[in-house]
């Protein structure tokens, strides 16, 4: 599938994540198809979006020729059948629970081309369960995305046991040529990539807090005034490569002792997530976050993330 064959993507569920799915497609060039069974996400997700729109043109990252495109190439249907209808490729973004996604896959199975791709953004079940005694198994695929989707680009693929090779490219094609960054998994692990690697960072971070090593300010300093700047631009080991002029070979060789030394001396238990321990970090977040609301801060991480996601682009990785 090429991007001058002017795909068709039917998005199944507009709530938080469908509506983030509506805003890489149809700002990619994708005919974008939505259907919602509440009729009133539809209406939030179309205000969403015109929001987000508003908001990228105050910030000079669109213009407003180009929001004019976005909009015109989102379609609203009542029907689900009808939504799916000429669609390449389908994301599933309904709730979190098998039985319902089971449904929903059985009734996209059903009612699309034998072509269309299926695809869910599940962020915890195996796709090999939610498409369990599906005839066209073979084209149904994990496509889990971060939050929000038009963010952070990162999309964690899986395939399920059946799913066609070609589908898999397919896939990992059409959502590159959407501006994602697909990446695949090889097999289902739960929390897949992302949410083990924030699970191992978190538990440390809460445990440094829980034993009084420092503050909740402190750790996230850290975090966002060091490690968070270079993993946003090399991630882990392109990071570790950066740190011995030799490489990350040399890193290892050089460090490698001194890091099994920490690793033996984390705690080996889960924090407790206790009342008193999420009272513990939930105070240390107010006295860093000060009088901002959630929502103003979040306006301001996705705004500065888009900006991070263009000045890489434009500067990109030699
Ligand atoms: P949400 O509750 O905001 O949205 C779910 C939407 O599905 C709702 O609008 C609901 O009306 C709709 N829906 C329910 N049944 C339907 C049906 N039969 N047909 C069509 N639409 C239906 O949930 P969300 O946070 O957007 O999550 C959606 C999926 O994305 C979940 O699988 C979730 O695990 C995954 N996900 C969520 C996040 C996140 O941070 N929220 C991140 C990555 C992936």
């Amino acid at each position: 599938m090429k991007r001058s064959e002017k795909n068709t993507v039917s998005l199944v569920g507009v709530g938080v994540i469908g509506r983030g799915w509506m805003r890489v497609f149809s700002s990619a060039g994708y005919r974008t198809q939505i259907y919602d069974e509440n009729r009133l996400q539809v209406q939030g997700a179309m205000a969403w979006l015109e929001e987000s729109l508003l908001q990228d043109i105050r910030d000079g990252l669109i213009s407003p020729k180009e929001a004019e495109k976005c909009r015109k190439l989102i379609y609203v249907y009542d029907d689900f059948h009808q939504a799916l209808a000429g669609a390449d490729y389908v994301q599933e973004s309904g709730p979190e629970r098998l039985d319902l996604k089971q449904a929903i896959f059985a009734e996209m199975d059903r009612g699309s081309d034998s072509r269309t791709i299926l695809a869910s953004s599940t962020s915890g079940l195996d796709i090999n369960a939610i498409t369990k005694g599906i005839k066209g198994a073979n084209r149904c695929i994990m496509a889990h995305p971060f939050n929000p989707p038009h963010v952070a680009p990162v999309v964690e693929i899986l395939p399920t046991a059946k799913t066609a090779h070609s589908v898999t490219e397919r896939t990992m094609n059409l959502l590159a040529e959407a501006g994602q960054k697909p990446v695949l998994l090889n097999c289902f692990i739960p929390g897949f990539l992302g949410n083990r690697i924030q699970a191992a960072v978190m538990r440390e971070a809460i445990h440094l807090v829980e034993k009084g090593v420092a503050g909740v300010e402190a750790v996230d300093a850290v975090m966002s005034h060091g490690l968070g700047l270079r993993w946003a631009l090399l991630g882990a080991f392109g990071v570790n490569n950066t740190n011995a002029d030799g490489g990350v070979r040399e890193y290892y060789h050089r460090y490698g002792e001194a890091y099994i030394g920490w690793l033996n001396d984390l705690d080996p238990n889960p924090p407790s997530f206790s009342p008193e321990m999420i009272e513990m970090i939930g105070r240390g977040v107010e006295h860093m976050e000060g009088e901002a609301t959630v929502q103003e801060i979040c306006t301001w991480r996705d705004r500065l993330v888009r900006k991070i996601v263009h000045l890489k682009e434009k500067d990109p990785h030699p």
